[in-house]
């Protein structure tokens, strides 16, 4: 009789790998056009083992780190120990001038996402690469709301503007677009086999197991090849926005499919959460500060390729007698307030989950 394990059995270096992972390792590395990638327990573990071991291994490295980057990408700089700088968001005039502090010797490593995924707003990554590559930094990006979403194989924005091979790390999520679980770094075999060496996080705990590799693989071929879910969400994404401005509702401006909603008081944000779910059975997340900027709360919606016309329809419905029940001001949001510097200071009160 075979025996069917439906855990990974230990950790990597001890009977943990499994074919399907090795597999889905080697997928990966395609999707993004590397030599090699790294799979973990989660996003968030990938971002704080990957970040935290390629500073501490660079000597006397300096991270130049987004203002508005993840609570996983800020517990790597923190664990690294290493120096860090924050520029002010998608600021690269700000960039370059901590750059050009640090000078060309010096060991830099810049960490940004590619979609934050509060405003839906998209880092400027080609002036980010290029300034990289006049200062010799190098470069991490967490590709975490675009894998599979974006780029003409689901490879995410860097895919989509043709500089996947001019960052050095791009890093993603398998749990959402990808639907399953697990996180990921993807460069040069010599960046990979030294995360894989060194990083606590990768060495110290059980293997993803086989199985869930496996759907991850089959999910990941599957978005290479089929444009149709990115097309229909991308579809769905625009009407939502243009039917709820339609209706006069204070959608803030947004470069991806995620649609933010202004409502602009904590409380009344929560109040216009639950009472979509309590009277219309409709679940959207209130974002309040400190995720968000004070007086920018906001209600974040993101539709998949699954939520049709008439769902957009009574969602429409649905917002508006809230707004109307409530009180909530209607009109034009306009694009999102740069969040404030202070909101770096919650390396103890860290962005709510993605
Ligand atoms: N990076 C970003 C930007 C996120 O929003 C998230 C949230 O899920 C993560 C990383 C962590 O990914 P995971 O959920 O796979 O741990």
């Amino acid at each position: 009789m075979s025996t069917i394990r439906s855990g990974a059995g230990g950790t990597r270096n001890i009977s943990g790998t499994s074919n399907p992972l090795v597999e889905l390792e080697g997928e990966l590395a395609d999707l993004h056009g590397k030599e090699a990638a790294l799979v973990f327990t989660s996003g968030f573990v990938s971002n704080e083992a990957s970040i935290s071991t390629i500073a501490k291994l660079l000597p006397n490295c300096l991270i130049i780190s987004d203002e508005l980057n993840h609570a996983s990408m800020i517990e790597g700089v923190r664990r690294s120990g290493a120096e860090k700088k924050i520029f002010r968001h998608n600021d690269v005039a700000h960039l370059e001038r901590l750059l050009q502090a640090a000078g060309r010797e010096r060991a830099k490593l810049i960490v940004f996402e590619s979609v934050y995924s509060m405003d839906g707003d998209i880092a400027p990554i080609k002036a980010i690469v290029e300034l990289a590559e006049r200062y010799n930094a190098m470069t991490y990006i967490d590709e975490v709301h675009a894998v599979g979403m974006y780029g003409p194989r689901g490879g995410g924005i860097t895919e989509r503007e043709g500089l996947a091979d001019r960052i050095d790390i791009i890093e993603g999520t398998l749990a959402k677009a990808f639907g399953t679980l697990g996180g990921y770094i993807t460069g040069t075999s010599a960046v990979i086999d030294a995360v894989r060496s060194y990083a606590p996080g990768f060495i110290f705990t059980t293997a993803l197991p086989p199985a869930i590799a496996a759907a991850a693989t089959t999910s990941i071929r599957h978005l290479k090849r089929s444009q149709a879910e990115r097309d229909a969400q991308q579809q769905q994404a625009s009407r939502t926005k243009q039917i709820l401005a339609a209706a006069g509702l204070p959608v803030m401006e947004s470069a991806t499919h995620i649609v933010p909603v202004l409502v602009g008081d904590p409380e009344l944000c929560k109040m216009a959460s639950d009472r979509l779910l309590g009277v219309h059975g409709i679940y959207i997340q209130p974002i309040n500060y400190p995720t968000v900027p004070r007086g920018t709360e906001r209600l974040r919606i993101t539709p998949t390729p699954f939520h049709s016309d008439a769902l957009i329809a009574q969602l429409q419905d649905a917002l508006v007698e809230t707004w109307d029940a409530l009180g909530i001001p209607y009109g034009s949001a306009g694009r999102p307030a740069v969040a404030k510097t202070d909101r770096i200071i919650p390396l103890l009160v860290p962005k709510s989950g993605g």
